[in-house]
């Protein structure tokens, strides 16, 4: 999965927006129970990617002697990307389906070290909270990291796993809200 090729950017560029459209989102009830068991498994799966990375070094080093990158701030080059690349309609529905509310996306108080939610030790959001973009994302020095310790199959296979969920998590969100959208224009169309 790719921070560059998140799908279709949301309307939002800051944290306020963004907690506001979250919260909105967070109170339709209306996901089905693939909705649901996609996003609760994927909760699960990045909980145990975050444990199978075990802190990298890749992703600690590899901005620090990068004169473009705030000096200071632990965390990678990709961490700059602009929110709404990131959280995305379809991946702040899997958010809030699988538990996670407004309150949660309270970035550090400076600005300046790329994404919102960047501090000096990193990403301040707990892994099951990142988009999957972020919590799937391996670049090349990780993935030669991990190569070095052993661990690049098994994170590979949670990757696909988190893959599949946000798969499965969209296209039953698309069918439902497609279909009450049918449904609506019926309604509209008798009344
Ligand atoms: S949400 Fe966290 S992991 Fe994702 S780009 Fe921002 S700081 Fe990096």
């Amino acid at each position: 999965m790719s921070k560059e090729t998140a799908d279709a950017s949301g309307p939002w560029d800051g944290l306020d927006e963004l907690r506001v459209r979250l919260h909105e989102i967070s109170r339709d009830r209306s996901a089905g129970a693939v909705e649901r068991e996609a996003a609760l498994g994927a909760v699960d799966t990045k909980r145990r990617l975050a444990l199978a990375l075990a802190a990298p070094d890749a992703c600690t080093r590899c901005s620090r002697h990068d004169a473009k990158q705030p000096q200071g701030f632990e965390g990678g080059r990709c961490c700059s990307h602009p929110l709404g690349r990131l959280f995305t309609e379809d991946m702040l529905a899997m958010l809030a389906t699988g538990g996670m509310g407004g309150e949660a996306l309270q970035g550090p108080a400076h600005t300046g070290a790329g994404c919102a939610f960047r501090d000096r030790l990193g990403c301040t959001l707990q892994p099951a909270q990142r988009p999957n973009a972020c919590a799937g994302y391996i670049c090349q020095s990780l993935s030669e990291e991990l190569q070095t310790k052993g661990a690049r199959e098994g994170v590979a296979t949670l990757c696909a796993e988190l893959e599949d969920s946000e798969r499965k998590f969209r296209s039953a969100r698309t069918l439902r809200l497609a279909a009450l959208e049918i449904e609506a224009l019926l309604n509209r169309r008798e009344g």
